[in-house]
């Protein structure tokens, strides 16, 4: 949703460090090129605990269950490199216009982040304020898993 308090991209940007900046226009450049209204719409960029930068993109399905989220294509790149995700932003275009906004995971990615990486840095919109929280602070009353992976 583009709810009137979702903080824009432009906005979120001015409040991050330069690493988390980075990560930020990565998911935008990345958004920018493959962007695609209903199919691809938004995507992700995290810094995982070797360095290295990993992306992901929303893969929009015919039936919406099939859907893929940018931060579960993230959280596989993560496990690939077998490499904790040390923060993480995720972009959102919409179909009505070039704006770019920053977009909180939803449920079922707060939960596979919680449970892989819940020490991530995770930049959320909060009453529309971007704000850097933990991974593990996104469900508050989740059920917390025992097979939790954290390399
Ligand atoms: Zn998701």
């Amino acid at each position: 949703m583009t709810g009137p308090g979702r903080p824009t991209l432009a906005d979120a940007i001015g409040q991050m460090d330069p690493g988390d900046r980075e990560l930020a226009l990565t998911a935008r450049d990345l958004l920018t090129k493959v962007y695609r209204p209903g199919l691809h719409e938004v995507a992700a960029a995290a810094r995982l605990a070797d360095g290295a930068i990993v992306t992901g993109v929303h893969v929009e399905a015919s039936q919406g269950r099939a859907s893929v989220c940018a931060e579960g294509g993230v959280a596989s790149a993560a496990a690939a490199r077998q490499a904790g995700i040390v923060a993480l932003v995720a972009v959102l275009r919409r179909p009505d216009g070039a704006a770019y906004y920053l977009i909180e995971p939803c449920g079922v990615c707060a939960e596979l982040l919680a449970d892989h990486h819940p020490a991530a840095a995770i930049w959320v919109g909060d009453q529309g304020q971007p704000v850097r929280i933990q991974a593990a602070d996104l469900l508050r009353y989740r059920v917390s898993r025992q097979r939790r992976v954290e390399p």
